[in-house]
């Protein structure tokens, strides 16, 4: 069986979000490899279209929404306009770094909540 990658994306667009996010599995079968290719791609492809949807603001420590000062994935301060990425458990990062992170695996950085 060959698997066309927008005909996986068509299978996967209404899946639950656990079907995509259980573990990834990185062996597999060389019979599997190209589907396991796919839908990796896949899921890379769906997590992005999540992170697009997460709240994200331009930095201001004038009007603050949280207690956080900085960004945990990098250690450097949020400076003025910045773009905050705010996950659904409330923890802010600099989105191009948690957006790096959040591909790979869809937890927060820090209390490991899914997205
Ligand atoms: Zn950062
Ligand atoms: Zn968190």
């Amino acid at each position: 069986m060959s698997y066309d990658r927008y005909e996986i994306l068509y299978l996967l667009r209404n899946a639950p979000a656990q079907t995509l996010d259980t573990n990834d599995h990185e062996s597999g079968s060389s019979a599997n490899n190209a589907f396991t290719e796919c839908l990796n791609w896949a899921r890379k492809h769906w997590r992005s279209v999540q992170i697009k949807k997460l709240s994200s603001y331009p930095y201001n420590s004038e009007i603050r929404r949280s207690d956080q000062t900085f960004c945990s994935v990098c250690l450097e301060n949020f400076e003025f306009k910045q773009t905050v990425r705010k996950l659904g458990c409330s923890h802010e990062f600099h989105s191009q770094c948690v957006d790096k992170w959040l591909i790979l695996k869809p937890t927060c950085p820090l209390c490991r909540a899914p997205l």
